[in-house]
């Protein structure tokens, strides 16, 4: 027997453009009326500003991390400040050590649409000395399939993107090679 297929057209998702529809003249009608569903373009450019935090990003291109100090505590944040989350003084910008450790860390195996085709990915608060927050960041060259408590205390370092983008994703960390 020979097998019988379907001969058809791929289906798509243009149809027919409507450029109007029957109105009634009673309108209690309009009640018993379907609901109108249209395909609709959509897409814009975000024009951002980074404002006060513009150092830090400049940092990255440049492959320095920028943290700020509390300019009377010394409170020091591994983030841009304005001003100090304890004392409220303003705080001075300070390089951050590139050298760490992992703090705490999770596998993401769901993202936002940005992120979502990198998952499984790990992301990481790390700590460094004489810093009073840590910092949130990707670490790669960990396998995220064999997640380990191991990893706690784990030093590590900064790697820059050559090509900054102007993303807090310009940098990642990687464990020291010992
Ligand atoms: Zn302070």
């Amino acid at each position: 027997m020979e097998e019988r297929k379907e001969i058809r057209l791929p289906e798509t998702e243009e149809g027919t453009v409507l450029f109007n529809v029957p109105f009634p003249k009673d309108l209690q009608d309009l009640r018993r009326m379907a609901p109108i569903i249209i395909k609709h373009h959509y897409e814009i450019d975000y024009i951002h500003s980074y404002a006060q935090d513009s150092p830090f990003f400049a940092g990255l291109a440049n492959k320095k991390l920028l943290g700020t100090r509390c300019q009377r505590c010394n409170y020091t944040y591994a983030a841009p400040r304005l001003h100090c989350m304890e004392c409220g003084e303003g705080c001075d910008w300070v390089e951050l050590p590139q050298e760490g450790r992992i703090h705490t860390f999770t596998v993401c195996y769901y993202g936002s649409e940005e992120f979502l085709k990198e998952t499984p990915f790990i992301l990481a608060l790390i700590e460094f000395e004489e810093v009073n927050t840590l910092f949130l960041t990707r670490v790669v060259g960990l396998d995220p399939e064999r997640a380990s408590l191991d990893w706690i205390g784990m030093r590590v370092k900064a790697k820059f993107r050559r090509l900054s983008k102007f993303k807090p994703t310009d940098v990642y960390f990687v464990p020291i090679q010992k």
